[in-house]
């Protein structure tokens, strides 16, 4: 697989480096140069989950790790299922929470972590990163037990749920995590210290892990063929896809998908307040404004940080950007569409109830909606229980975590006490 740097073409990198390296020169995003295409969706949907998706990221990674690899690879990150439900007539909803964290993060992030471990050249990596709640989760428990590769994760203390909290600090083996005493722009900032101090970087072969590594994106393609395969042909035929977008790797995971021979007749891109997307495809003015907090706080994003690869993918497909779907919703609205699901029997949280409201306004007839539920409605427990005025329950993990210590340090808001920690962690 060979990869080229957006904004500085001349930078090609292989499969392994651009894992390695996340991001390219003067922060580039790497995309891939060639892009494979299957002929026969049909017999690619008839297969199950594991084999269909080793077959899709073989052909994509090529002859850089065999197909025996990707296939070892994807069965150790895709332990659980993607069901899709149908909501009403002719509507789905994606299901993508069902693995340990309840978030669709855990696909993305247990495959970098697996593909990290298969690309390594045998040194040291410690993967640092700072969190306002949900990535570390992911993280934590992607890289977790993994040999020689520490994960060592910020918090602002006290900042975060303890649900959230419970639920990577309880951890252990190679997961060290600190609760900062500041917030979580100090955590960013510490972590930003880390990279720029050369030395460091070296010792402990840091290594980012965040959302804009090409792994991540590479395997949320494939539960994106994983929701068509359980349709029936002719309702694949006419699919539209709802995706509820913040920084807009989902939806650029699923224009890939149909790059490769999904048949998928239109995305939409549903986003909460923060709306630059729906403004720019509306005005084409790319004009963001300050980030606003909201219920859906996942998607409070106000500069997405994948767009410019969405914007590659349709120069290099010459799909016009104008083929987007897209919608705003508020906290009003969506609270108005958890309620409305509810009504048809289904539990949703914020996040998927944003893209089911787009979708359910500007589906026609005749064609079949999905819309991805990308987290497990326990995990917004709060926010769900007080506009369904209930006490929903917490499932499994949640509730095994809550019950467990904590094995956070803390430390101050300072460099050397953070440096401190990461060589510490190294024994
Ligand atoms: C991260 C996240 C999103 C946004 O996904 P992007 O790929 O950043 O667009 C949506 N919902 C939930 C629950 C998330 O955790």
């Amino acid at each position: 697989m060979k990869l080229y740097n957006i904004k500085e073409n001349d930078e090609q990198v292989s499969f392994g480096q651009a894992v390695r390296q996340g991001l390219g020169r003067n922060q580039g995003l790497f995309f891939p140069s060639q892009l494979p295409f299957f002929d026969d969706i049909d017999s690619l949907l008839a297969e199950d989950f594991t084999s269909r998706s080793s077959k899709i990221l073989s052909a994509l990674i090529g002859d850089e790790l065999s197909e025996q690899q990707v296939s070892e690879l994807v069965n150790a990150a895709f332990q659980f299922p993607a069901p899709i439900k149908a909501v009403k007539d002719g509507v789905y909803a994606l299901e993508l929470f069902h693995g340990p964290t309840l978030a669709f993060k855990d696909f993305g992030g247990r495959f970098m972590a697996q593909s990290l471990a298969a690309v390594s050249d045998g040194g040291k990596i410690t993967i640092l990163t700072a969190t306002s709640g949900d990535t570390g989760a992911a993280v934590a428990h992607a890289f977790y037990g993994m040999d020689d590769i520490n994960v060592v994760i910020l918090y602002p203390k006290g900042k975060i749920s303890p649900l959230q909290e419970s639920l990577f600090c309880t951890l252990g083996k190679n997961i060290h995590t600190v609760a900062i005493n500041g917030d979580f722009d100090d955590c960013q900032a510490l972590v930003k210290n880390a990279f720029d101090d050369e030395k460091l970087r070296q010792d402990i072969g840091l290594n980012s892990a965040n959302s804009i590594n090409i792994s991540r994106l590479m395997a949320q393609i494939c539960y994106y063929f994983e929701a068509a395969a359980q349709m029936s042909k002719t309702e694949r035929e006419n699919l539209v896809i709802s995706v509820p977008s913040g920084n807009f790797g989902n939806l650029t995971a699923g224009l890939l998908a149909k790059a490769l021979g999904l048949p998928v007749k239109r995305f939409i891109a549903a986003t909460n307040a923060n709306d630059t997307v729906p403004r720019y495809l509306e005005t084409g003015q790319w004009d963001p404004k300050p980030t606003v907090a909201t219920t859906s706080n996942a998607m409070d994003v106000s500069q997405p940080n994948n767009w410019p690869r969405i914007e590659e993918l349709c120069r290099v497909k010459e799909w016009g950007l104008e083929t987007l779907g897209k919608g705003a919703v508020t906290d009003t609205q969506s609270a108005e569409s958890v309620k409305e699901l509810h009504e048809l029997g289904y539990l949703c949280e914020p996040h998927g109830a944003i893209a089911y409201r787009v979708l359910d306004q500007q589906l026609a007839e005749g064609e079949t909606g999905l819309f991805l539920c990308t987290a497990h409605p326990a995990k917004f427990k709060e926010v769900v229980d007080d506009i369904l005025e209930t006490d929903i329950d917490l499932p499994g993990p949640l509730a095994k975590h809550a019950a467990m210590e904590l094995l956070s340090e803390e430390r101050d808001n300072d460099f050397d006490a953070l440096k401190e920690v990461l060589y510490a962690a190294q024994k």
